[in-house]
């Protein structure tokens, strides 16, 4: 027979809400605990008056998550009070189990935390806990509805690429800098969308907000200038990194393109293989490893040495990418904006038509590129902490069949990068608009029984 500390112990309950006599049994179903919860008293949850009787006991049952390997089921039975004041009847309140829900507390808590994991489904937790889809996508919808956060005093806007896999193409995952939470994903940063969005949020919140990172996007300034006005606006400058480096690739691509027909090449084989001494900075005396193509001793730097003779061009792009790499990164240079010109105003980098677009750009957005090199708490501000969201988001996009819709999919990638629940139930407005119209109150409340089930 089952003990009473085992089985607190095994459902992470404390052991006095239970009377003593506990019984198990192994049946075709499964594990079957029955047990009974200790008389307690309640106060009347509708007047507040403590002075009740007991009416009957209320019997219910309970799906658990694996005990020993086994489907395992509570057989619970809970006093039921008749209010002395006002008539109503009510359950004494039991911890073993959230309210209205057949699935025990510490299975809740259980879907909630492999939920947590980003690669994990609706179907991969209800396999492993043997819950059915629904039961687990209940639980998902009743606990987790992440709010939005208060916009913090440093603000980043990061987006991601959808993917196809929702309505807009970009969503904005706005970024607390300083204590690393999303503070809240959008489905689509159009300026419109976005303006519709700050607009909600009180004033006095948004005059608090002391600097917004964002990304070479126009509508992000307007924004951000019209409901920040406290906000010094900032371009991240990860992802001017970005923009180079990949015009820099369309180069490499374009020059390697006319070695195509001859992929033996000596030309070829650097371009593809040592495509990455292109945005590297070797040191002349590292150490020389064989190679087997030139049959030789060769380090980096002499390998990156015959990759630039390959093509003036890639000279050009190559010391364009050593320039503005080692401004970007020193940050005690008093004369960011001579140094930024000095780099930008190259004659020779404008004679490569891949960058024509990333000096107009430069120079379009320089006020607020060297911006970006104010240093907080030590800190230069970046969107850099999310950039790791990045991959994460793909990850989820992968099992994203599970979380279809843009509410479940902002819900998800919240609760897997904040790692916060709380077990107290949240009405979830929007998914369940989507999902079929709900009757009245009584409707509603048997409805939820129903659907807790399986
Ligand atoms: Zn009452």
């Amino acid at each position: 027979m089952l003990s009473i500390s085992i089985l607190s112990k095994l459902l992470s309950l404390d052991e006095t809400i239970f009377e003593e006599n506990i019984s198990d049994i192994v049946t075709e179903k499964g594990y079957c605990i029955f047990l009974k919860v200790k008389r307690k008293g309640s106060f009347c949850p509708d007047c507040g008056n403590t002075d009740s009787k007991i009416k009957d006991w209320q019997k219910r049952i309970l799906k658990h998550s694996l005990l020993y390997g086994k489907d395992t089921y509570i057989y619970v039975k809970i006093p039921r009070y008749i209010c002395k004041e006002c008539g109503k009847t009510f359950e004494q309140p039991c911890s073993l189990f959230p309210k209205y829900s057949k699935i025990s507390m510490k299975t809740v808590v259980d879907v909630l935390k492999e939920l947590m994991e980003w690669t994990s489904t609706f179907e991969s937790v209800g396999k492993h806990l043997r819950l059915s889809n629904t039961a687990v996508q209940n639980i998902f919808d009743k606990y987790v509805n992440p709010r939005r956060k208060r916009l913090p005093e440093i603000l980043s806007l990061d987006e991601a690429y959808e993917n196809g896999e929702f309505n807009e193409p970009y969503m904005v995952v706005l970024f607390d800098f300083m204590n690393g939470k999303i503070v809240d994903v959008i489905e689509d940063r159009s300026k419109y969308n976005l303006s519709k969005y700050f607009n909600k949020v009180e004033r006095t919140e948004r005059l608090n907000v002391k600097y917004v990172l964002i990304d070479m996007w126009e509508p992000y300034v307007d924004v951000a200038s019209t409901f920040f006005p406290n906000a010094s606006i900032l371009v991240d400058s990860f992802h001017v990194m970005q923009n180079i480096y990949r015009a820099l690739q369309k180069v490499r691509c374009r020059i390697m393109k006319r070695f195509e027909d001859d992929a033996k090449s000596e030309q070829y084989y650097l371009l593809k293989k040592y495509n990455y001494l292109l945005t590297t900075n070797p040191q002349i005396g590292a150490e020389k490893e064989y190679n087997y193509k030139f049959k030789a001793y060769f380090n980096e730097y002499q390998l990156q040495q015959k990759l630039l003779e390959i093509d003036p061009e890639l000279k050009i792009i190559y010391n364009f990418w050593a320039n503005y790499h080692h401004f970007n990164k020193s940050l005690n240079n008093q004369n960011l904006s001579e140094t930024f010109d000095m780099i930008v105003m190259d004659p020779t980098i404008i004679t490569v038509p891949e960058f024509i677009p990333v000096i107009q750009m430069l120079q379009t957005w320089k006020e607020f590129i060297l911006r970006s090199f104010t240093v907080i708490n030590e800190r230069r501000l970046s969107n850099g902490p999310i950039e790791g969201l990045n991959s994460q988001l793909k990850k989820l996009m992968k099992v994203a069949n599970g979380w279809a819709n843009f509410e479940r999919f902002r819900a998800k990638l919240m609760f897997c990068y904040n790692k916060e629940f709380s077990l107290t139930p949240v009405k979830n407005k929007i998914r369940k608009l989507k999902t079929k119209k709900r009757g009245k109150y009584q409707k509603n409340r048997q409805n939820q029984l129903d659907s807790d089930g399986n």
